[in-house]
């Protein structure tokens, strides 16, 4: 398990009502995008803007009111954010917090956006060069200086040269000095973004979930290199035609809500079907098996397609402690080990000389899979067999993972066999990058998948994993391209 990346949301109600309630509910059914810090920034006579640590609260019906005083307008954003660059201290999570609005003179530039930039080396030198000062450590503040900086010829020139000129994956929401709303997507569309409508209302949304909860039915997907802006009337323009796209495959095994469609599938789906799929190839120890069980809560589905297909008993083993909510992401090693341990609860079935096959979405460190056979082993476990949805992950991901580094991949120093021994397991079956790409529709042209093949959909992150590998660093505060000088 890794931590989330961020999720965003907008609104506007055209008849003039209070948009609060509609950025609330369509941000907390995004909340597993983000636990680190939350945001809300709305428009009503100039901007108002409220930003917090840790989940969105939970807000009481009575005290809607309240809220809507504290943000009011008809129009609005919001965000929640597991940061992938920026410093990782309490303080500076508050600071970097999203909704980020950037001010130079009378305008002003507000956005949350979904994503990370590649080239912020460059991005950095031209707004520090056009005289700003920068407040916080994250890509957001670049990416709305810029935005500002380019749009004194309007604000589709400005979106314009965001997708010329700044590489990344970029799914961004945002409002202007005037309280106009915009989305755009990057070129390569490498991060989710919905529109939908209904009747007065209009939202985008990182997954189909935050329309949902709203009753949005009707949604669309912002396309690649698409730039929508909400003034008197939608206007809506393909800036950029790359002719692929780049969909992240790592959003299919662990990130988006199983309830969420995407190409008209719902995830859940795709996840049974990638569990479908380890069983038919892995039939060696499918016929040796005599339990399946599943890391929660990402790996349930495909626990189950496993179960269809083999007919083994998915027995839900492990549970995830609801409240322990904790993120293992800004601790030391033994402390996210200690973490993982109180997250995840073992009941004490019988699996005294039990042959159990774990399910799990994906390895990145090992922590948790080694923590868990550790205790499927005290229950008395005789073998067990991790199977996991996602092909091998060898290569860092530059685009808003939390995984920027080689050196904390298991799979970039061990193949199959040396991670089974590493974690404690009989055996470790990835889904194959074929079984993968079928599973979930798309094609493989369509995808990005670099951190599994090492190819990378944009020109500087490739350099910058060629380079990183033949110089192997420590993740410190910063990041490993950061110091690659390409
Ligand atoms: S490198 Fe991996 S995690 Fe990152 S965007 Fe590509 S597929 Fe997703």
């Amino acid at each position: 398990m890794i931590g989330e990346k961020c999720g965003v949301f907008a609104a506007k109600c055209l008849d003039g009502g209070e948009v609060f309630s509609n950025l609330y509910w369509g941000i907390v059914a995004q909340n597993h995008r983000g636990h680190e810090s939350y945001g809300f920034l709305t428009y009503s006579d100039g901007f108002r803007r409220y930003v917090d640590l840790g989940l969105v609260p939970r807000i009481e019906r009575e005290e809607f009111l309240r809220w809507k005083i504290l943000l009011p307008g008809s129009v609005g954003i919001a965000h929640v954010r597991y940061g992938t660059s920026g410093k990782r201290d309490l303080y500076s999570h508050l600071r970097d917090a999203q909704p980020i609005v950037s001010v130079r003179g009378k305008k002003r530039m507000g956005i949350a956006y979904n994503g990370n930039l590649v080239n912020v080396g460059w991005l950095k030198e031209e707004v520090m060069s056009k005289g700003a000062k920068l407040r916080t450590t994250s890509d957001t503040e670049l990416l709305s200086r810029y935005l500002l900086e380019k749009s004194e010829k309007g604000l589709i020139e400005g979106i314009r040269a965001c997708m010329e000129n700044v590489e990344g994956a970029f799914s961004v929401v945002g409002l202007d000095s005037n309280g106009s709303m915009f989305a755009f997507r990057d070129p390569l569309g490498m991060r989710p973004l919905l529109y939908g409508n209904k009747g007065s209302l209009m939202a985008v949304s990182s997954e189909s979930v935050g329309l949902n909860i709203n009753e949005i039915s009707a949604i669309s997907e912002v396309e690649p290199g698409e730039a929508i802006i909400f003034g008197e009337s939608v206007e809506r323009v393909r800036l950029i035609k790359r002719g692929r796209r780049a969909f992240c495959g790592f959003e299919f095994s662990y990130f988006m809500r199983p309830d969420s469609v995407t190409n008209g599938r719902f995830i859940y789906k795709i996840r049974e079907e990638l569990g479908r799929r380890l069983g038919r190839r892995y039939q060696e120890f499918v016929k040796r098996a005599d339990l399946i069980v599943s890391i929660p809560e990402t790996a349930d589905d495909a626990a189950y397609g496993l179960h269809e297909e083999t007919g083994i008993r998915w027995e839900r083993m492990l549970r995830r402690h609801r409240f322990v909510t904790h993120r293992a992401f800004i601790m030391d090693p033994a402390e996210r080990v200690s973490t993982i341990d109180r997250k995840i609860n073992v009941l004490n079935g019988n699996l005294q000389g039990k042959r159990v096959i774990v399910v799990e979405d994906s390895i990145v460190r090992g922590d948790t899979t080694k923590t868990v056979i550790k205790k499927l082993r005290e229950s008395g476990a005789e073998k067990v067999y991790v199977f996991v949805t996602f092909p091998r992950i060898t290569h860092p991901c530059f685009y808003g993972i939390d995984m920027a580094t080689f050196s904390e991949l298991i799979g970039f120093f061990y193949d199959e066999n040396g991670i089974a021994e590493k974690i404690g397991a009989d055996a470790v079956c990835y889904q194959t990058l074929e079984d993968f790409v079928d599973a979930t529709g798309m094609r493989m042209g369509d995808l990005c998948m670099a951190c599994t093949t090492g190819v990378y959909p944009t020109e500087l992150a490739q350099k910058i994993a060629d380079r990183a590998k033949t110089r192997i660093e420590v993740k410190g505060s910063g990041r490993i391209y950061e110091s690659a000088e390409v």
